[in-house]
């Protein structure tokens, strides 16, 4: 009845002994419940409320988690239809103004606004890519991958500016996981281009890999601008961006996120934004399972 020192003996009666010796003496003769001291039940059932609102607000939190996946899949499904539509007059569109522009001089003053047209049409079929890839729903085809060696040769794929100090940091016991290495290249690279182009002025950008027996980690740190606390909620958003008008397209995160998903992994941010609390600076953490679940 949880006395364990002589105080905790209040001898209150209320079990109806006269002293919790004499109950407790009674429980072990199977004669009476523990449950008739009174201060016990009362402890109990403050653990007991204490519990339930550990599980209240998991739950809240594992809600709050659905709720956004499940928008983020509403999401893809409209981008993949919009994609699969818009896609075939894209080609047909393209296809004849590449045609109208080797037919015409050069030096023909329609050529420049052809050429133009060629150039936007282009970058539409880039953001159509860029949905479709979000919007997929192709299957995730797993392989044993030495990860750091994936991360090392997708950095030397990418061009990175000079002013930009790239290192790659392993302690990971075992480097091979069973993961989709293209989609792998697709969520670095998308990690790593985020990086850089949050560090205009240079700095550090830095991929530690760690693992568990069950997991492996990637962090991508950058000495960039930082994310300020109000963007952290739509990172992941199809379309979200801060940058410039032709620059970025919003997709890179949407997509990342989807291939992690896939691999019934988690990704996560931290970030400082802010020069007064300090060196700004983010890191995105992906885990993943290292076998299929
Ligand atoms: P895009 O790069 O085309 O803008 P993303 O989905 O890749 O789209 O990223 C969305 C937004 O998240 C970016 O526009 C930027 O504001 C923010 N972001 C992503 N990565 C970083 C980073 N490493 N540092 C600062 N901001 C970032
Ligand atoms: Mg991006």
């Amino acid at each position: 009845m949880n006395k364990t020192t002589p105080e905790d003996e209040l001898n209150c009666g209320a079990c109806g002994y006269g002293t919790c010796r004499r109950h407790a003496v009674a429980v072990y003769q199977g004669i009476a419940e523990e449950t008739m001291c009174l201060p016990f039940v009362i402890e109990k059932l403050s653990t007991t409320v204490g519990d339930l609102e550990d599980s209240h607000r998991s739950l809240e939190s594992t809600k709050e988690a659905l709720v956004k996946s499940e928008k983020l899949a509403s999401m893809g499904q409209l981008a993949a239809g919009i994609a699969h539509e818009v896609n075939n007059p894209l080609g047909i569109l393209l296809l004849q103004a590449n045609i109208l522009l080797e037919e015409i001089d050069s030096s023909a003053p329609m050529a420049d606004d052809l050429k133009l047209i060629v150039d936007q049409a282009n970058r539409c079929k880039k953001i159509i890519s860029g949905l479709l890839n979000f919007a997929r729903q192709s299957r995730v085809v797993r392989q044993p991958t030495d990860m750091v060696e994936l991360a090392r040769d997708t950095l030397r794929t990418m061009p990175i500016d000079e002013n930009i100090m790239v290192r790659v940091e392993s302690t990971m016991a075992d480097p091979i996981a069973e993961v989709d290495a293209d989609q792998m290249v697709q969520v670095l690279t998308n990690l790593v281009s985020n990086a850089q182009q949050a560090m205009p002025d240079g700095g550090a950008l830095i991929i530690r890999l760690s693992d568990t027996p069950d997991e492996v980690t990637f962090m991508v740190t950058d000495t960039g601008v930082g994310i300020p606390r109000e963007n952290m909620d739509k990172l992941f958003d199809p379309f979200f961006t801060t940058k410039q008008v032709g620059k970025g397209t919003g997709l890179g995160l949407a997509v990342t996120h989807g291939i992690v998903k896939m691999h019934r992994g988690q990704i996560t941010v931290e970030s400082n934004a802010d020069p007064g609390a300090g060196p700004t600076e983010t890191t995105f953490i992906v885990t993943l399972p290292r076998h299929e679940l």
